[in-house]
């Protein structure tokens, strides 16, 4: 077997450990790889750079293609990025795929079956990162979900359904209430499943769904969700499983994959050995199978099941009772070592399969639609005295073209003009809706126009939403109340 490069960061924190325990025991294994080790995280940030990585680490991933790394401390505020959200973004590693198994009764659980895997879009949603304050009052972060972008994950989710002979695809989302957005997402859900006739489909609204997960996690098996939801439930899901030690995460894309434990940094114990490498051996396994060494990754999965197996453990899933003795770091890994051509006798062993790149990566539905300009969104940073809206209104009806009229004023979402409720609180931040009559067509100039006209009053408008229909279909959606 000739050596895969791979690129390595030892990370903050516990993550020199916890990499070092990992990587002795990936030798011990026979695993063919040529390392490439590049520093990110606390200390870069330290020198300086934002990002927390520096240009020459990205030509080792750009060549490499594959990097295996350990937490990292992101320092809070200050305009730091967080480096995960950017690795993820930059080398458009769009499935972040996380399982989370029990292995009763070695490792205590309220839940013995459970068995579920998470695949969480991992680009997109409210960590495209985009926010902006527009009032003294009102911030704003644009939640983005793409047809091409949701075709991809969920497409991802039942092709690794399909390879792991899982019967069931959940797709958790919260359409309820964002009708366009998460309303998509279940679409296309609903459209690609059709594809899967052997796999059972369900959806979930994501409140309900996370108390499920939470106490009745054997009744899911494959969870599909968008970014910010899938965070959440997958940190749930880890810690319900026994620990959030133990859990490994797989972020994939077409080019590059991104290996690494779902804890962070843990900087409560780091330097003490005490940590548990679990997450990261997990994590190497999947990466193994990703770079065509299975056997090696069934071999490193299989000692370490037995070590779990045997009683070994470190301190977060010692028992009383029930664990053998209590290991550290490098204890824990050199047990795995001694283990290393031996199976579990009780827990499944390891099964990996390989997905289908050309089926998984299939190219997304082009949609090609009418598209009509019917009206304009204003939204105006409005403070006057009592803001009452229906001051507002009266005077930004004489700001009105012929062709715009203006037809709502809402505040955080509720309609306030006309026809408000006196008791709803206002901030001083306001939508005004101005619609195009059914006949009459218009466009940009006509809406700026409009803005010409509401600036000569003397409005601050902070942002415009342009209104489309989509072969006739509203693409926007109507104010609470409207
Ligand atoms: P954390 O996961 O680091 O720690 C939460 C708790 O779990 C702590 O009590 C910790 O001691 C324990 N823990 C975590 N991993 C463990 C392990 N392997 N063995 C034993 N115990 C373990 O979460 P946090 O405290 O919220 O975050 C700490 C830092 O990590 C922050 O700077 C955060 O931004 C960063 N972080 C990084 C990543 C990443 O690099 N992928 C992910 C999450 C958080």
């Amino acid at each position: 077997m000739t050596n895969r490069k791979i690129t390595v960061a030892y990370g903050d924190g516990i993550g020199p450990e916890i990499m070092q325990a990992t990587l002795d025991i990936l030798e011990a294994a026979g695993a063919a790889l040529d390392l490439d080790v590049i520093e990110i995280g606390e200390k870069v940030y330290q020198q300086g750079v934002t990002t927390g990585i520096k240009p020459s680490a990205w030509e080792s991933l750009r060549q490499s293609k594959v990097f295996f790394k350990a937490p990292i401390t992101t320092p809070q505020g200050g305009g730091f990025k967080s480096l995960n959200v950017t690795t993820r973004k930059t080398l458009g590693l769009f499935a972040n795929v996380r399982p989370c198994r029990v292995y009763p009764p070695y490792i205590s659980t309220l839940h013995p079956k459970m068995d579920v895997v998470i695949i969480r879009e991992n680009e997109e949603d409210l960590y495209a990162g985009i926010e902006h304050q527009q009032t003294d009052e009102v911030v704003q972060c644009l939640k983005l979900i793409s047809r091409p972008g949701s075709e991809k994950i969920i497409r991802f989710a039942f092709e690794y359904a399909r390879a792991y002979n899982r019967k069931k695809v959940t797709c958790f989302t919260k359409d309820n209430i964002m009708k366009m957005s998460d309303g998509l997402f279940h679409k296309i859900f609903d459209e690609i499943g059709e594809e899967y006739p052997e796999i059972e489909k369900d959806h979930k609204i994501i409140d309900i769904a996370s108390a499920i997960l939470a106490d009745k996690p054997e009744t899911l098996d494959v969870i599909v969700t968008l970014n910010l939801y899938g965070d959440i439930v997958s940190d749930i899901a880890a810690q319900i499983a026994g620990s959030v030690g133990l859990g490994g995460s797989a972020n994939i894309g077409e080019g590059c994959a991104m290996f690494e434990a779902i804890h962070g940094s843990a900087p409560d114990i780091a330097g003490m050995g005490i940590a548990n490498p679990s997450g990261l051996i997990n994590a190497a396994a999947m990466m193994l199978v990703h770079i065509d060494q299975p056997q090696i990754a069934e071999k490193v999965t299989n000692a370490w099941l037995k070590t779990i197996e045997d009683g070994i453990h470190t301190g977060d899933i010692y028992k009383e009772g029930q664990s053998k003795s209590k290991v550290g770091t490098k204890e824990f890994s050199q047990a795995v070592i001694d283990r290393i051509d031996s199976k579990p006798q009780h827990l499944i062993g390891a099964q990996f399969k390989k997905l289908d790149k050309d089926k998984l990566f299939k190219a997304p539905k082009k949609v090609k639609k009418t598209k009509k300009l019917v009206g304009v969104d204003v939204f105006i940073h409005w403070d006057e005295p009592g803001r009452n809206p229906n001051v507002l209104g009266e005077k930004l009806k004489e700001c009105c073209t012929a062709s715009l009229p203006l037809k709502i004023i809402n505040n955080r979402g509720v309609k306030v003009y006309p026809d408000g409720h006196s008791e709803t609180f206002c901030s001083d931040h306001w939508r005004c809706r101005y619609i195009a009559s059914e006949s009459s067509a218009i466009d940009h100039k006509q809406v700026i126009e409009l803005l010409d006209q509401i600036q000569a009053a003397g409005f601050d408008f902070i942002k415009t939403e342009q209104l489309y229909t989509f072969d006739g279909a509203r693409g926007y959606s109507l104010a609470q109340g409207e």
